[in-house]
């Protein structure tokens, strides 16, 4: 049977034209394996108007090339249908275009199953993202290419990784998939070995130079390949993705589970003026991170927090996440229009429409409130002398102005599980306030500082090098930084004010290997935080 090869090239970066691979660039070892599959009877690269160029310059005659100013999910599947129309195969071999781990024989291996079990659908799942295509048949593309118009929430988003499965799952059991199952599960590291992003970018130069020293058999084993990876921390950890800020050193209420005032932390707020510096700094750093402004405290409290937020979305890569108890508003600041929160909401809604996509897949502005109950008598557990009618007022708001970016988030503990199910019910509702976005948090207890009030164990089975020393940056009101959140009172590690942040984040390499060894500390062995995963 013959596939058509489609390798979308997103427009995130240049990275993926880099020559970092013996000469050659993550762009050209795609093209290098699409050439090779056996199936292949024709290749086309869907690319934009902006990186058009740079696509056309690295390609041989014979592969064609269809650029647009965007690409929506709707257009993906209709020019999808039209190229396959065009064409003598029978089916769609989709990948993105910058994957330098791309792999030959599991490709292999998916289209003899694809072929055999005449499958609609075949991909490969426990893998790490970018080192495999999916395979979609002829027939299944001309339904998507329909189907797709009617999704709403879909077909107006920008193409990702998971657009084809994001359609599929909408109505998984109508079609016949077929899957390649690793035999280790590779999805609990969350390796990306794709040069879209900084961070993968690195991650994936690091890795290739580290897999020279394989032998020629072992370097085609993508388990090897994964192993390799597992094993190295500059593998692991290159940039930080996630930067944890804390503006603010007071709370709209002390909240029992809240190991904040047990410490004794800095005792000013951070000044803009710092902030500013701080988030030149960042963005030079990594231009495609979150950025939130709620490591400790409620940053709606700092007298310039609307400036603090406008000041992230400048930068047109940053996204800024805050997490709040909520705004008070009393029942006139909702009804008036005049009201200085309002008004300072609707011209932050207003930057946000004007600030623009960002690469990294979130939205400019993303909103955490603090719900955690269904009753004021459970929610006065958690938020001590707090109105529950404020942080759900806060969400309606919220959702009003932001729409699709404000989740409500509930603290899973013991003393609010008999509301849970409540909770989930009516947030999980597409016309509940916050529009059907909720977030379940987990409880952490501060490397057992805190009671272990935890209604559920979810840690996996075996421990995997902690998640927020591969990726976190946080940073309190003084600008010192710690390990981690957990350890936010214990020695930091520099002073983000004062010093470079990469030779900061470097420095804490050493105890991302004794994870990597299993040769933990005390605080990170008492820790149940290692899984958990922000952005
Ligand atoms: S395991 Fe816990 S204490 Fe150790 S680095 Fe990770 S979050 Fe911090």
């Amino acid at each position: 049977m013959k596939s058509l090869i489609i390798l979308f090239a997103d427009n995130f970066s240049s990275f993926g034209f880099e020559n970092s691979f013996d000469g050659k660039s993550a762009f050209d070892k795609t093209l290098e394996w699409a050439k090779n599959v056996k199936t292949a009877s024709e290749i086309e690269v869907y690319c934009f108007e902006d990186n058009k160029e740079l696509v056309q310059k690295h390609l041989e005659k014979g592969i064609s090339v269809k650029a647009k100013g965007s690409w929506t999910n709707e257009i993906l599947f209709s020019e999808m249908a039209a190229s396959l129309k065009k064409s003598n195969c029978e089916y769609v071999i989709f990948s993105f275009a910058f994957n330098p781990f791309i792999n030959q024989t599991l490709t292999t291996n998916l289209i003899d199953t694809h072929e055999k079990f005449k499958s609609e659908y075949s991909f490969a799942d426990g893998y790490p993202v970018s080192v495999s295509p999916e395979l979609l048949d002829r027939g299944l593309v001309n339904i998507l290419s329909e189907l797709i118009k009617t999704k709403d929430d879909l077909k107006q988003q920008a193409v990702t990784k998971s657009s084809v499965f994001d359609l599929i799952k909408t109505d998984i059991n109508s079609f016949e998939i077929e899957t390649e199952i690793s035999t280790t599960d590779w999805r609990l590291y969350r390796f990306d070995f794709s040069c879209d992003k900084k961070e993968n970018y690195i991650a994936c130069v690091n890795l290739y130079e580290k897999i020279k020293k394989l032998c020629d058999e072992d370097r085609a084993d993508i388990q090897k390949i994964c192993g390799a990876a597992r094993d190295d921390v500059k593998v692991l950890k290159t940039i930080p993705g996630y930067f944890n800020i804390q503006i603010e050193i007071e709370y709209q209420s002390k909240n029992p589970y809240c190991p904040y005032y047990k410490f004794s932390g800095p005792e000013e707020k951070m000044s803009f003026e710092k902030f500013k510096g701080l988030l030149e700094k960042i963005n030079e750093l990594n231009p495609d991170s979150v950025v939130s402004l709620s490591l400790w405290g409620d940053p709606v409290l700092h007298p310039q927090f609307f400036d603090f937020v406008k000041e992230v979305i400048k930068y047109p890569g940053l996204t800024c996440l805050i997490e709040t108890d909520g705004f008070k508003f009393s029942e006139n600041d909702i009804s008036s229009d005049n009201s200085d929160i309002i008004i300072n909401l609707k011209a932050l809604s207003e930057c946000v429409q004007n600030a623009g996509l960002r690469k990294n897949g979130f939205a400019p502005v993303l909103w955490l409130i603090n719900v955690d109950a269904m009753t004021q008598q459970t929610y006065e557990k958690l938020h001590p002398q707090m109105k529950l009618e404020y942080a759900v007022n806060t969400v309606k708001v919220l959702n009003s102005l932001f729409n699709g970016n404000v989740y409500a988030q509930y603290l899973r503990i013991t003393e609010n599980e008999g509301e849970l199910e409540a909770f989930y019910r009516a947030y999980k509702e597409k016309d509940y306030i916050s529009g059907g976005k909720f977030i379940i948090q987990k409880y952490d207890h501060f490397c057992k500082v805190m009671p272990e009030v935890k209604s559920a164990d979810l840690s996996p089975i075996e421990r995997n090098p902690c998640w927020h020393l591969r990726r976190d940056f946080n940073i309190l009101a003084d600008g010192k930084v710690p390990v981690c959140r957990d350890k936010s009172f214990e020695n930091p590690c520099g002073n983000a004010f004062e010093e470079d942040l990469s030779a900061i984040f470097d420095r804490n390499n050493t105890i991302l290997q004794t994870h990597i060894d299993k040769k933990l500390c005390e605080g990170c062995l008492s820790c149940d935080e290692y899984y958990t995963y922000n952005f």
